[in-house]
C-alpha cells in the first residue's frame, strides 16, 4: 500500500483495517448501533445525487488540496459510524491512532424561500418520487440544483470539527466523512433532502400543485373569455 505525502503518520490501509475492525468490535460490545460505510467498488458514488455532492465539494478551492487525503481513509473502511440528520451528520473515524475520533458536520439547513424558488422552477418536470431520487430529470434542472442558488452547500454553510490533534480544521477524518456522507447518499439519496431540510413528498406535491394551479387559472381565463363572447353575442355587439 502507497503512503501519500501528507500522511506523516505512515500508517498503511491494512493497518487502519486492523484497528477498524478492532474499534468495531469495541464499540459493539459497548452497544452502540454502528452505521458504517463501507465502498463496494472503487467508485465513492454512482448516483446522481452521491456524485454531484462530491463534485460540488470538489470544486471549491478551499477543500480541493485536503479532501483527497481522506479517500484512504474511506477505502480502509475507517468509517466506522455516520449518522445524517437534518443539518448534521454525526460520524465516529478511525485514525491511526487505537481510539476512534469523532467527527461531527453541521450544514445550515436550505431556506424556506430557496426551496421555494427551486420548486417553482421544477413545475412539473419530474414525473415522481423515484425519478427525483434517482437523478431521472432534464439537464436543465440538473443545472439548476447544482448551481450557484441551487441545492447543494458551499464551504460557508458548512462547519465541521474532529477531536484529533490535527491542527488543520479540515484534517483527513473530516475529509473522509465528506466523502463518505456522498457513499451514503448514493445507497440512500433520501437523506440528502433529509439533511438539507427539504420534505421530498412535499417537493414533487408542490411540484405538481403549482402545475395544476396553473392549469387551473387558464382554465378560467379561457372560461372568461367565452363568457365575454356569450355576453357579446347575447348583445348582439
Ligand atoms: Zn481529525
Amino acid at each position: 500500500m502507497g503512503y501519500s505525502y501528507y500522511d506523516y503518520s505512515y500508517t498503511t490501509m491494512d493497518d487502519l483495517k486492523r484497528l477498524a475492525k478492532k474499534s468495531t468490535e469495541r464499540l459493539t460490545k459497548k452497544g452502540l448501533l454502528l452505521e458504517p460505510v463501507h465502498l463496494v467498488g472503487n467508485k465513492i458514488a454512482k448516483n446522481w445525487w452521491g456524485i454531484s455532492w462530491i463534485d460540488n465539494l470538489e470544486k471549491y478551492s478551499d477543500y480541493s488540496n485536503r479532501l483527497p487525503r481522506g479517500k484512504k481513509y474511506l477505502k480502509s473502511d475507517c468509517i466506522l459510524d455516520l449518522k445524517i440528520k437534518k443539518g448534521r451528520i454525526d460520524a465516529i473515524v478511525q485514525g491511526s491512532s487505537s481510539k476512534p475520533y469523532e467527527v461531527c458536520v453541521n450544514i445550515k439547513v436550505l431556506n424556506k424561500e430557496k426551496i421555494e424558488d427551486i420548486v417553482q422552477l421544477c413545475e412539473n418536470k419530474i414525473e415522481s418520487i423515484e425519478n427525483l431520487i434517482n437523478g431521472k430529470f432534464p439537464d436543465t434542472l440538473k443545472e439548476v440544483f447544482i448551481g450557484k442558488n441551487g441545492l447543494f452547500p458551499s464551504p460557508n454553510e458548512i462547519e465541521f470539527d474532529c477531536s484529533c490533534p490535527d491542527y488543520a480544521s479540515l484534517c483527513k477524518h473530516v475529509a473522509s466523512v465528506l466523502y463518505a456522507i456522498g457513499a451514503k447518499f448514493d445507497t440512500d439519496p433520501r437523506l440528502f433532502f433529509e439533511l438539507r431540510g427539504i420534505d421530498v413528498n412535499q417537493f414533487i406535491k408542490k411540484a405538481v400543485d403549482n402545475s395544476i394551479e396553473k392549469l387551473l387559472v387558464e382554465k378560467k381565463k379561457s372560461e372568461r373569455v367565452i363568457a365575454e363572447e356569450d355576453m357579446d353575442r347575447l348583445f348582439g355587439i
